[in-house]
Formats: C-alpha cells, sequence, structure tokens
C-alpha cells in the first residue's frame, strides 16, 4: 500500500478509517508520575503481555475533532470538556488523572504538528482527535496497574452525511451495554466490546444501529449506538434521556444549550420511554462522530415510530444542525469558551 500525504490525499472521499499521520502525542506514568509528554512518530506501541489492559481492560479513551476554519485558521470546539471527562473515567477505572491543562495542551500540539491533516474548509470533512490511556506493566492481579500510557493521535475523517442530513432507521435492543450501576457514563473500553455484538445483530437486520434502553427496567432509551437520543415534541419541547448508565454527550449538552438560547425551546433531561415515543415529532442521535443524525425511525418489537417524511430531516434538527456545525466550522458565533484556536507556527 501506498503511503497516503496530506498532497495525495482525497479530501471530498474521507470515511472514518485510520490514517497514521506520523506525529502523535505520549505521555508514561511511572512510579507515580507522568513524565512531561512530546511528540514521537512511531505508531507502533510495545507493552508487556500482562499489561491490564489486554486482559482487564483497563483503559478508556475520548473523541473530539480540528475544524478548518474559512480563513484557514484551525479551531477546537469544546476540548476543556473532553479533558474533564477522560478524568472521570480514569478515575473509575483507578487510572492516574492527566492534569487537564496538560490535555487540552496535549491536543493543541499534536493537532500543529499535524496541521497539514486538518482537511480544507468546505469539504465537510475534520481531523479527529483520539486521546486514550491504559495500563501496562507486569501486573498480572486483577488490581490496578502501576504504569500508563497516554497517547493522542489524529487521523481526517469524512462527514458523517456525505449527501445531506439524511436519516437512519433503528432498532430497540434486546441487550445492554452496560449495567445499571457500572461503567455507562464513562468512556471505557468494556462498554464498546458489549456492543459489538448487538450493534452488528440490528446491522444485520437491516438497521443503522441498536438502541440500548435503560439496563434496570428496558422501558426507556439510553442510547443510540455510541450517541445520545433526544426527541423533539410539536410544542418545542427537547426531551433527552437521564440516567447513570449514558454516556454524557458534550455534543448534546451543547445541543440543548443552542435549543435553548437560540432556537426558545423547552429543554428537558428526564425518562424518554418507548411506549410514549410517538409524542415526538423529529428525533434525533448526537456526538462528536454522528453530530447530528435524524432518526427515520425506530423499531421496538412490532412497533414501528416514525419521526420523518420520506428521506428528509425535520426543520428543527435541521436548524440545530445547522447552527452547531456552523459553530465548529467557526461560520457562526460561538458561546463564550467553546471555540479553541490552534497555533501553528
Ligand atoms: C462518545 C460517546 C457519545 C458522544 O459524546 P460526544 O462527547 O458528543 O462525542 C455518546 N454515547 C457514547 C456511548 C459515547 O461513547
Amino acid at each position: 500500500m501506498t503511503k497516503v500525504t496530506p498532497e495525495t490525499m482525497d479530501w471530498d472521499n474521507l470515511g472514518f478509517a485510520y490514517v497514521d499521520t506520523g506525529k502523535r502525542y505520549r505521555a508514561y506514568y511511572k512510579d507515580g508520575a507522568w513524565s512531561p509528554g512530546s511528540i514521537e512518530t512511531d505508531k507502533m506501541v510495545t507493552i508487556s503481555e500482562s499489561s491490564n489492559v489486554l486482559h482487564y481492560g483497563q483503559t478508556c479513551f475520548e473523541g473530539l475533532k480540528a475544524y478548518r476554519t474559512k480563513d484557514g485558521a484551525i479551531q477546537l470546539f469544546r476540548p476543556d470538556e473532553n479533558a474533564k471527562r477522560m478524568n472521570r473515567s480514569a478515575e473509575k477505572l483507578l487510572m492516574p488523572a492527566f492534569p487537564e491543562e496538560w490535555f487540552v495542551e496535549a491536543v493543541h500540539q499534536v493537532v500543529a504538528a499535524n496541521a497539514d491533516w486538518v482537511p480544507p474548509y468546505g469539504t465537510g470533512a475534520s481531523l479527529y482527535i483520539r486521546p486514550v490511556m491504559f495500563g501496562i506493566g507486569d501486573g498480572i492481579g486483577v488490581v490496578p496497574a502501576d504504569e500508563y500510557i497516554f497517547s493522542v493521535f489524529v487521523m481526517p475523517v469524512g462527514p458523517y452525511f456525505k449527501g445531506g442530513l439524511k436519516p437512519g432507521n433503528f432498532v430497540i435492543s434486546d441487550y445492554d451495554r452496560a449495567a445499571p450501576r457500572g461503567t455507562g457514563s464513562q468512556k471505557v473500553a468494556g462498554n464498546y466490546a458489549a456492543s459489538l455484538q448487538p450493534g452488528m445483530l440490528a446491522k444485520k437486520a437491516g438497521y443503522a444501529d441498536a438502541i440500548y434502553l435503560d439496563p434496570e427496567t428496558h422501558s426507556k432509551i439510553e442510547e443510540v449506538g455510541a450517541a445520545n437520543f433526544f426527541g423533539i415534541t410539536a410544542d418545542n419541547h427537547l426531551v433527552t434521556p437521564q440516567s447513570p448508565s449514558i454516556l454524557p454527550s458534550i455534543t448534546k449538552y451543547s445541543i440543548l444549550h443552542l435549543a435553548q438560547e437560540r432556537f426558545e425551546m423547552t429543554v428537558e433531561e428526564g425518562d424518554v420511554y418507548v411506549d410514549q415515543l410517538d409524542r415526538f415529532v423529529e428525533a434525533g442521535a448526537c456526538g462528536t462522530a454522528a453530530v447530528i443524525t435524524p432518526i427515520g425511525s425506530i423499531t421496538a418489537g412490532e412497533t414501528v415510530y416514525r419521526f420523518t417524511e420520506g428521506d428528509q430531516a425535520g426543520p428543527k434538527l435541521k436548524a440545530l444542525y445547522e447552527e452547531l456545525v456552523g459553530i465548529q466550522y467557526g461560520d457562526r458565533p460561538a458561546p463564550e469558551g467553546w471555540i479553541q484556536k490552534v497555533e501553528i507556527s
């Protein structure tokens, strides 16, 4: 395989696939402290076969994006929120915190080092940033590791929607991604391992992805694949589930803010019962990768709930999408503190 470079990259036809951009940030934790992190060139990591991450899943990750603006600058969307969430995940798995300011600085450094890989404005593409932390070393007992790697790599990714906002059809899963009082609200590997089979079954049955219900009563919507759910009622309420087993999406909380502040919607976090889904005239899934995905339908056993007319996203969801993406690409004014410019030397 010939190695792609920013010069040979086909920006208009990117999907979501790993690209070795040549530069990533790494920091190492040993003897109770983090080493000063730096940019490294080798994508490979060599670790002990007894590393905790390989056996007991002591690892957490994040996902965020850098965007090219019309004037050629590069900007980040709320990276401080990812820093905080990563540390909440780390805390749950008894991993060391990576100081918030260092996290944000690491993201700036790795994006600046890979500036040529940030797709041009207007392609709808962006630079996906993947921070990850994992337990390594020779410990084999079921106890936290005493050594860790923190790494941040990047890759250019295409827009989620090649032909505009296209609604997807989803199905309620019989399975759970997380336990009622487990790790559902942390971005930790085990949740995603648990979702692989249900996700595959949903896709095999012809759906875009599985919808997970609350694991305690199986009556309320929690997650749409690896994205959060929201529904919009005819009287302009935006409703999103609240539960300790949902991953708190930064995109979701940004949408709630915009809905309230810029669209005069009433926002509610609460229970979203499957058997009351017909109160919504529009519904969506949201996350960094999904941005806002319109939900065309949800199949729950014999019942199909529909939220779109044909192949068109609803007007409110569309307006929210344009506002959010406009902010991310620098075309619309951002609320205070949401955007950080990346300094490129
Ligand atoms: C990452 C993730 C989301 C979306 O979170 P964002 O901060 O908006 O990217 C939603 N659900 C799950 C399960 C996730 O892992």
